[in-house]
């Protein structure tokens, strides 16, 4: 009799914290993307890890831009493109992982990005050099780019040569062989960099040519005619 009434109570309190949980509010540009419909991509493929860098002081503006938010959404087709990459990632190097620093960004938080460059005192007029301009938007406004690397078995990061958001010719991939020609780059970075394009452009992304670590799902032409830009 006790037993059950025990059981009973434990149930209850279950009941209870989920239905909190359910209640519980996301974060005000976390919910912008839910309801235009992006998808959080570790909901599509768990083996994919994310650690926003905006959402954190390790990047290069050294602020946290993103507040509470720490999930990665994308439109639902560039989502299913990464986690084809993710498979095949897995495939070509068990153990391997996909770690992603950057997906969607609301164009409020590109504003606070572009925002925040003033706390560096970075001119104006080279803003645009950093950061895509708020009013134009970037692709990651419309939920069609993505920023990322790869991990090894151990979950730590290939050695790619630069880190994320270095910026310099020698985070170039069109300067690459140029750069192992002068000893900046050497051939082991270059291969990394290389497995990460292989998987992504097999996924359905494109290469950038001056950021190792960005790939589009189209234009940005594109995505603003097919998505409208995320607010
Ligand atoms: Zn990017």
């Amino acid at each position: 009799m006790f037993k059950t009434a025990f059981y009973l109570l434990l149930t209850c309190i279950a009941a209870i914290e989920t239905t909190a949980q359910s209640f519980k509010s996301l974060p005000s540009i976390e919910q912008k993307m839910v309801d235009r419909g992006l998808v959080d991509i570790q909901k599509m493929d768990p083996d994919i890890s994310v650690e926003l860098k905006y959402s954190t002081t390790d990047n290069f503006i050294g602020r946290d831009v993103y507040g509470e938010l720490t999930r990665a959404y994308l439109q639902p087709e560039m989502a299913k493109r990464l986690a084809k990459a993710s498979a095949l990632l897995k495939k070509a190097k068990p153990g391997y992982r996909l770690l992603v620093y950057d997906a969607a960004r609301p164009n409020s938080a590109q504003y606070d990005l572009w925002n925040a460059l003033d706390h560096l005192k970075i001119p104006a007029r080279s803003k645009t050099q950093y950061v895509a301009d708020p009013k134009i938007g970037s692709n990651h406004n419309f939920g069609c780019a993505i920023d990322l690397t790869v991990t090894d078995e151990k979950g730590i990061p290939l050695d790619m040569g630069t880190k994320f958001d270095f910026f310099g010719p020698l985070a170039y991939p069109r300067s690459e062989q140029e750069m192992l020609k002068k000893g900046k780059l050497t051939a082991k970075q270059i291969e990394n960099r290389q497995l990460l394009r292989k998987v992504m452009t097999q996924g359905g992304f494109k290469v950038n040519t001056t950021e190792w670590w960005h790939f589009d799902g189209m234009s940005k032409a594109q995505a603003r005619a097919k998505y409208g830009m995320i607010p």
